[in-house]
């Protein structure tokens, strides 16, 4: 956890302390912190509503200002049983009766083993595995922001309970701050400007809710940020591939995401039936499999006569390794059973919901040697996603995704200055973009979970080290600002998350940056290495445009629809002063030398007045207005107004369109 989420998810006991002085009888569930803010979730027969705010707040001040010391306390299953059945866990006191039934839950999911402890603060007493700030009196401001309902542990068949939302901050200046942004974050709002600038629409009827239709405006920008990415990667040495949307599902049972890991977040499969040969043959390789599995079992199953084997003279290190080597065949042969029988019963397809397994196949297309790598895959893939659909939000969680994705494959000595080359990619994007603040979370291992019940990461230690040494390095040398988070990273390698703030403050998570040393050998790549072995390649999964999806959003409310030249999706709107033929003919000129250069040039030539003219292109948000009247032709010259700032003089039509076509060559902001 980051020093704000600690703030805040302290926030989230104090919140809960000050509902019980006011209902004593309350029940809490989980109260984690969360984007922007904490929450935690309670039940009472009382519906909490904003009016009950000022009360709870001014109980949770009086909690502050006492500035309890948030105590860990290592406590026993039993003990923490004993504490749920009495009421006393998440209460201020025991409460006979009045059993705390969402801890007993909670406490179920601790697996057996791990440490179970407690944090107090005051009177209030609850089940968390941490960590708090030191005294209450660290939480420097707060506030209660909405309520809203949840089902406990996210299950519908569980009971429903009261979502309270409250955010936090080191101090005032910097809660002020943010309210002030979300203000003006609300005249930002990408689904407003989105619509208003005609940039894409929502169909949930016919299209489907979370996917979006990018229009005509939308997709100029898409097609501005792909040249981008296209140049840059190309220059640092990628090279572009293209895979379909769908896969079969042999390759997320290869990948891991399927049968379960990711399986609520995919599409349901689309069957399809085996036809004529295919079926034939299939049956037939089924057959077959049948038999191999049979034998191998009874081979298996005779090798355990033990005495027999002894008699036949062979030695007890011999029995041991046969037996070991049989119960091997049986279950591989066990293993290629259920997959015979799984394609017999017909193909299952599924819209793929990451790039990085097709990507893995296409490494595994080619022999590869140590020659070829680094090898960077690069493309521009669509994703499908199923997330739900009441958390669907504009362009900012959907179910479409088309990611900047690339999967780096390299040897482990490669692997600094790949990941190092990611970093400066970033940079220069976030330079491009004006993007000054950002900081990237650095998740790491715990390496007391590499193995046992609890383990949740692969056991890979030197690689570990290795790389999360590595990365920490570039990190620090590079001087990008970073935090570290144990105990987070995916379970296959480290991985950075990387937030920026919009000009206006707000944070937005845009990519993940993975290091993986697990994926790559379930697919069995292999590269030959200079002494001829064959040895499994490190992947970095990285995509710093994020998905058009999210990075447009984002760049919406940045400039607040206010493109810079490059990116606008009117780049220039030619208006002439009355609609006379020549200069109808010279406007027209202008317009089509620009869109002979790619510029995304458009004309007003109506007979409507001028004003009204620049009214509509300034309501467009047209980035460049090139005013022309007859004395402006007969000069060979054009009067050039920008959006926003108004009218910046005449000029030779010659030397505007190189300047406009300079700016855009050079992405100037
Ligand atoms: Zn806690
Ligand atoms: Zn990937």
């Amino acid at each position: 956890m980051t020093d704000l989420e600690r703030i805040r998810h302290s926030a989230a006991h104090v919140l809960a302390t000050a509902v019980l002085r006011l209902w004593p009888e309350a029940q809490f569930a989980a109260g984690p912190p969360v984007e922007n803010g904490f929450y935690y979730d309670l039940e009472l027969p009382h519906r909490i509503s904003p009016e009950d705010f000022e009360k709870i707040e001014a109980e949770m001040k009086k909690e502050i200002k006492a500035n309890h010391v948030f105590e860990k306390m290592v406590v026993t299953r039993e003990q923490a049983l004993k504490d749920a059945e009495s009421g006393r866990l998440g209460g201020l006191s025991e409460r006979p009766g009045n059993p705390s039934k969402f801890k007993i839950g909670n406490l179920a999911d601790i697996p057996e083993g791990e440490q179970i402890t407690y944090y107090k603060n005051g009177d209030f007493m609850d089940l968390c595995a941490g960590p708090h700030v030191m005294r209450t009196g660290n939480i420097g401001a707060f506030k209660l922001t909405h309520v809203a309902s949840a089902y406990y542990k996210g299950d519908e068949k569980n009971p429903q309970l009261q979502r309270v939302y409250g955010t936090a901050f080191k101090n005032k200046t910097e809660m002020e701050a943010y309210f002030t942004m979300l203000e003006e974050g609300k005249k930002r709002d990408h689904r407003k400007i989105g619509q208003e600038m005609g940039l894409f629409a929502m169909d949930p009827d016919y299209t489907g809710p979370g996917l979006p239709l990018w229009l005509p405006k939308g997709g100029a920008i898409i097609e501005e940020l792909e040249k981008l990415a296209k140049e840059t990667e190309f220059a640092a040495g990628y090279v572009r591939v293209k895979t379909p949307h769908l896969a079969k599902e042999k390759m997320y049972l290869t990948s891991g995401h399927l049968p379960v890991l990711y399986a609520e977040s995919m599409y349901p499969p689309m069957k399809l039936s085996l036809e004529g040969k295919d079926k034939a043959e299939r049956k037939q390789r089924l057959e077959n499999a049948k038999q191999n599995f049979e034998q191998k079992l009874e081979i298996f199953l005779n090798l355990t006569d033990i005495d027999k084997l002894k008699a036949e003279g062979f030695s007890p290190e011999q029995i041991k390794s046969r037996i070991k080597d049989a119960h091997h065949d049986s279950r591989i042969s066990e293993e290629e059973l259920s997959e015979a029988k799984r394609e017999y019963a017909g193909n299952a397809y599924y819209l793929k919901a990451m790039n990085c397994p097709h990507h893995h196949r296409i490494f595994a297309a080619e022999p590869r040697s140590y020659r070829d790598l680094p090898l960077r895959l690069a493309e521009y893939g669509t994703c499908y996603r199923l997330e739900q659909e009441g958390e669907l939000f504009g362009l900012m969680r959907v179910r479409s995704l088309n990611m900047n994705d690339a999967h780096i494959y390299c040897t482990p000595e490669q692997f600094a200055s790949e990941f190092n080359a990611v970093n400066e990619m970033y940079l220069k994007y976030f330079k491009i973009f004006g993007i000054e603040k950002y900081i990237m979370r650095f998740s790491t291992h715990d390496p007391s979970r590499l193995t046992g019940e609890n383990a949740k990461f692969v056991n890979e230690p030197e690689l570990w080290k290795q790389t999360e040494d590595f990365v920490r390095k570039v990190l620090i040398e590079s001087k990008i600002p970073y935090v570290e988070v144990p105990n987070e990273a995916a379970f296959y390698g480290p991985k950075i998350d990387v937030q920026v703030w919009s000009v206006i403050g707000r944070e937005f998570t845009l990519a993940t940056n993975q290091v993986d040393f697990a994926v790559p050998r379930k697919f069995g790549l292999v590269y030959k290495d200079r002494d001829n072995t064959e040895k499994t390649p490190l992947c970095i999964h990285r995509a710093p445009l994020g998905t058009h999806e999210r990075f447009i959003g984002f760049l919406i409310e940045h400039y607040a629809g206010n493109f810079p030249l490059w990116l606008a999706p009117e780049q220039v709107r030619v208006l002439t002063i009355g609609d006379d033929e020549p200069l109808v003919a010279y406007a027209k000129g202008i317009v089509q030398e620009l869109r002979g250069s790619m510029v995304r040039a458009e004309g007003d030539y109506g007979t409507d007045k001028i004003n009204g003219k620049i009214q509509r292109a300034e309501e467009a948000k047209v980035h460049t207005m090139l005013v022309i009247g007859p004395r402006d032709m007969q000069a060979g010259a054009v009067s050039v107004r920008l959006h926003g700032k108004g009218n910046v003089g005449a000029k030779a039509k010659g030397e505007v369109v190189a300047e406009i076509l300079a700016a855009i060559k050079e992405r100037r902001a």
